[in-house]
């Protein structure tokens, strides 16, 4: 067995065991019966906590939240919801926000102390911004390594065909470091699906880089952008590296209208990206689960221009989730446990992910009996280890 640096103690799991648990350089290396391990020179005394695998966050806007701003208000759209107005209403916000890197830096640790350990945040590139918001979410990045990994997406929020500029500032903002391409509703925005999606997978594909479409479209529109995006990703090869958030439209089906486009999102390997939100139809998570599709989360809009809520808490989430869906057996509760941990963690592409020998230390724990109980009752006080190194307690990052 390889040396251990520190020893976990009296760690709960998933499946009711105590565990003692061995890391190495950043890894578990061991897990054995609790008091079956001697000779760790630190241990670390999870006192009968249940010890989860840290949270992935996989869906954010670390650029345009105003959490740790002065409160903002909430302006309703004129005339019913309007991306457009919306989007214009953003830009008045934000020209008169506090300096991005504060706002990003205290979401960030809102995150990080509830968990989250896996990020990918969108962040605007288009012919509003440019690459300033990216170079901005870039540093702060750095700043954040070693405690949270972070992948970004160029995200082009005024639309790509309607932004003059947006397809060279989307490949130029993958050379400086974001990992992925965004899109924002094809059709309905940009009024040009394959327009839209010409670009988007033009750049991804020519740089080797994985999608990530905003997808707001109810109904049969909605659908319709689905099945383009498969498949495109099909055609390209790109398997595994597609995903689409919100999907809003895969709500709005019959069931079995949902299983045959689930159906074809399984066997494109695209990601179906959903925060559970308040007031419209969401896609069907167990139905998408059970033909094969990863469902993973995040949770959008934290205290943005676009709506007031948001805690990054990806527990709280898998509570949203679950309630929203009408989650009541275990096996349920733990489906939607599973969206914001392993099934989030294989749509972001995590390595070595999950409480295993050879993964990384990544662990958050929960005083709750087990999973299903976590879900329903998002117990607080916890603490969050990176990499087998405290980075969280009671809601506090320690750097
Ligand atoms: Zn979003």
């Amino acid at each position: 067995m390889a040396r251990i640096d520190t020893l976990f103690t009296n760690a709960k799991l998933a499946d009711g065991s105590l565990k003692d648990i061995g890391v190495a350089a950043g890894r578990v290396v061991s897990i054995e019966n609790a008091g079956a391990t001697a000779g760790a020179a630190r241990q670390v005394d999870i006192a009968g906590a249940l010890l989860v695998p840290g949270f992935v966050e996989g869906h954010i806007h670390l650029d345009t939240s105003f959490y740790g701003d002065t409160w903002i208000p909430h302006k309703p759209c004129t005339n019913g919801f309007d991306v457009h107005e919306r989007v214009a209403f953003q830009a008045e916000n934000m020209a008169t926000a506090a300096p991005m890197e504060e706002r990003a830096r205290k979401q960030l640790e809102l995150c990080i102390a509830n968990g989250s350990l896996h990020m990918r945040s969108h962040v605007m590139v288009d012919g509003s911004v440019g690459l300033a918001s990216l170079e901005t979410i870039l540093k702060i990045r750095e700043e954040y390594r070693g405690i949270i990994d972070i992948q970004l997406v160029a995200f082009p929020q005024s639309g790509i065909l309607k932004s003059p500029g947006t397809r060279e500032l989307l490949d130029e903002a993958i050379g400086m470091g974001a990992d992925l391409v965004g899109g924002l509703d094809p059709a309905s925005f940009d009024r040009d699906l394959n327009g839209h999606l010409d670009v988007v997978f033009g750049v991804a594909d020519n740089r080797g880089v994985g999608v990530d479409i905003h997808l707001h479209d109810f109904g049969s529109l909605g659908a319709f952008t689905v099945e383009e995006i498969c498949a495109r990703t099909v055609a390209l090869g790109m398997q595994g590296k597609v995903a689409i958030s919100h999907a809003y439209g895969l709500g709005d089906l019959d069931a079995d209208a949902a299983r045959r486009i689930g159906a074809k999102i399984a066997a494109a390997g695209v990601s179906i990206m959903t925060n559970a939100p308040g007031d419209h139809a969401f896609p069907p998570v167990a139905l998408l689960r059970a033909e094969g599709v990863t469902v993973f989360a995040g949770s959008d809009n934290i205290r943005d221009s676009w709506w007031p809520y948001g805690d990054g808490d990806m527990l709280g989430r898998a509570m949203m989730i679950g309630y929203r869906s009408g989650f009541y057996t275990d096996e349920e509760l733990s489906a939607a446990f599973d969206v914001v941990t392993a099934a989030s963690a294989k749509a972001l592409g995590v390595e070595d992910y999950g409480i295993a020998v050879g993964a990384k230390a990544d662990f958050v724990t929960l005083a709750a009996e087990h999973v299903p109980e976590a879900v329903v009752a998002v117990p607080k006080g916890r603490r969050v280890f990176k990499g087998g190194r405290l980075v969280a307690e009671n809601g506090h990052v320690i750097r």
